[in-house]
């Protein structure tokens, strides 16, 4: 059987997954969409939800419902769903085993390896966190690579010889931006730059700010307190964000959001640009960074390509315009790049295709620690061994010396990060060589780095004289307590065993109509939300509720007609929020 391997982006937001099927990489829809919500939840029966389906009960059932995970992975913290807790890396398996298991059942076949997209400054720990969920799911992470790395060999593989271009990913949670140059079929990652706590969530909690400013003053209530009202500010407000980004005013009207009053809001998009200016400075920053030190100037850059949901904000292409003068453009779509480029990673590693080579670098350096006597006293200070930007894999050594004769052991200490003193970087392990041979101070020990292709290092050092050699892939936190043994029996009741669909009978039936199957969950639900949307309609409701419902049910209908999932999903999702107050 061929070695099928699919490429997965892992998002804060959304996922999706891509495969190479007869040389053409695509997206396969997930539950009738190609872009699933990283959304997971319990239904009422206690039963595991992922997608839209979770996202649709965001509201309803906060305390059963995760969203935003990502930006937890590789902390050692644990969140509650239902009565239990889990780890991060539990519930991203989750998001991926739905992917895998919703692809499984098109494809009719098992899948067993997957290559996955992470943020090109998430961490040695965070990379770790997510190799360990894609394990939980069932998976063989074969290959970690970094999203605008995936997002650049997607447009680099039909990009011009010789052409250097900028991607720009701005997402829900992360923001990276990476210079990629495209020279004799290579796509060459030159430099890239980020913040992991930086995206289109931070635009939306500015917004849910302001409302909650203009509520108190309006009605002397504090919503902060208020978890639940928070959670309804955060949909509605995210969806009048979108309706900025196409109109210039969003009017917003939540009914009792604290029992009492109704929330009334009108925003406007300049209102609106003022606030999430401060953020969309930090991302120029970063992008001047790269531009650094990949030793280029704007006018080098010959395109700028838009990845992530949150560039569709005007506002971002404007800057981008302004302080580039280039067009900035999104010529595949920008919610499905990264999945694509990962996509077509997987089916290189796979040897189905031998698109573009890619050669990726490491966005951080990484050091170990000396003492200097440079200032009178004793200073620990970082020695970086891997600088940042280096091509991956990378392999170097550096020497430090004994302070003491017949010193026994000494410590390597592992950092990453670009500041000169060790606690202004990231601590990423550190280990005790023991065992030494009497010698007198200054017995040279070489340490050595190995970066492997996910971002992955392994340490090793050395004593010179004797050649004795620790060596360790250094077991970073968020690994050293995730045991897969115990993250497998804490999910087992929820995930049970992984079963992939054998191509058999039961298989062959739905052959014929493959993506049906989330077609048909998507149609159950909207006949379900029209039942009760017609059941509300008999009752006491209020003029504008009614013609909002009608509405709503008459665009359900046309776009079961047009076969249109993308546009189905949506709107089973606000109706089912308005039915969720109505119903009240
Ligand atoms: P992630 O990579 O974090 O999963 P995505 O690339 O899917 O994220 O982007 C999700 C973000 O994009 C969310 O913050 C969402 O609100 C935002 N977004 C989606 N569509 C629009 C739009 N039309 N205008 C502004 N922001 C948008
Ligand atoms: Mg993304």
């Amino acid at each position: 059987m061929n070695d099928l391997i699919v490429g997965i982006d892992l998002g804060t937001t959304n996922s999706e997954i891509a495969i190479n099927q007869d040389g053409q990489v695509n997206v396969l829809p997930i539950h009738g969409n190609p872009i699933m919500p990283s959304c997971v939840g319990l239904d009422p029966a206690g039963k595991l939800i992922v997608g839209q389906a979770a996202r649709n009960q965001l509201v309803a059932s906060p305390d059963n419902t995760v969203l935003s995970i990502k930006r937890k992975m590789g902390e050692e913290i644990r969140v509650r769903l239902g009565e239990k807790e889990y780890s991060p890396e539990e519930i991203s398996s989750f998001i991926l085993r739905e992917l895998k298991q919703e692809a499984e059942r098109q494809l009719l076949q098992p899948i067993r390896k997957a290559v996955i997209t992470v943020p090109a400054f998430f961490n040695e720990r965070q990379r770790k966190a997510t190799q360990a969920a894609g394990e939980l799911a069932g998976l063989e992470v074969v290959r970690i690579i970094n999203e605008p790395t995936a997002a650049a060999l997607a447009y680099g593989a039909g990009a011009k010889e010789g052409e250097t271009m900028l991607v720009y990913d701005l997402g829900g949670g992360t923001f990276d931006v990476s210079v990629v140059v495209v020279e004799q079929g290579v796509v060459e990652v030159k430099a890239s730059h980020g913040d992991t706590h930086l995206g289109g969530d931070d635009f939306d909690q500015l917004l849910v700010d302001h409302a909650v400013l203009q509520f108190k003053r309006l009605h002397n209530v504090d919503l902060v307190q208020d978890l639940r009202a928070l959670r309804r500010l955060k949909v509605v407000l995210e969806r009048a964000k979108r309706t900025l980004s196409d109109e210039p005013y969003a009017a917003v009207r939540e009914e009792y959001i604290d029992g009492q009053h109704h929330l009334e809001l009108e925003l406007e998009r300049h209102d609106y640009e003022q606030m999430i200016l401060p953020l969309l400075e930090r991302t120029l920053t970063c992008l001047h960074q790269s531009l650094t030190d990949a030793h280029l100037s704007p006018k080098d850059v010959q395109k700028v390509m838009l990845v992530g949901g949150a560039t569709r904000t005007p506002l971002v292409q404007g800057l981008l315009q302004e302080r580039l003068q280039l067009d900035p453009r999104f010529e595949i779509n920008p919610d499905l790049i990264v999945a694509m480029g990962a996509g077509m990673q997987g089916s290189v590693i796979a040897g189905q295709s031998r698109h573009s080579i890619l050669v990726d670098i490491t966005p951080h350096t990484y050091s170990t620690t000396a003492i200097s006597f440079r200032h009178g006293e004793g200073d620990l200070y970082c020695v970086p061994i891997i600088h940042r930007n280096t091509p991956l894999p990378a392999s170097k050594s550096e020497v430090v010396y004994t302070m003491y004769d017949d010193q026994p052991a000494a410590k390597v200490e592992v950092y990453q990060g670009e500041d000169e003193l060790p606690q202004s970087n990231t601590p990423i392990g550190d280990f005790l060589v023991e065992g030494l041979s009497k010698a007198p101070e200054g017995n040279p020990i070489v340490v050595h780095f190995d970066l492997d292709l996910n971002g992955i290092l392994k340490v090793t050092a050395t004593e010179k004289v004797t050649g004795l050699a620790k060596s360790v892939t250094l077991d970073t936190k968020g690994q050293h307590h995730l045991n897969l043994e115990e993250a497998r029996r804490n999910i087992s009741s929820l995930v049970g065993e992984t079963q992939p669909t054998a191509p058999g009978q039961a298989a062959a039936e739905t052959a014929a109509t493959p993506a049906l199957a989330g077609a048909d969950e998507l149609l159950n639900t909207a006949k379900d939300l029209r039942k009760r949307g017609e059941a509300l309609l008999e009752k006491n409701i209020s003029p504008e509720d009614a013609d909002e419902i009608r509405q709503l049910i008459h665009q359900s209908a046309a776009a079961i007609s047009e076969n249109n999932w993308t546009v189905l999903n949506e709107r089973n999702e606000t109706l089912s929020d308005l039915l969720f107050y109505l119903e009240d």
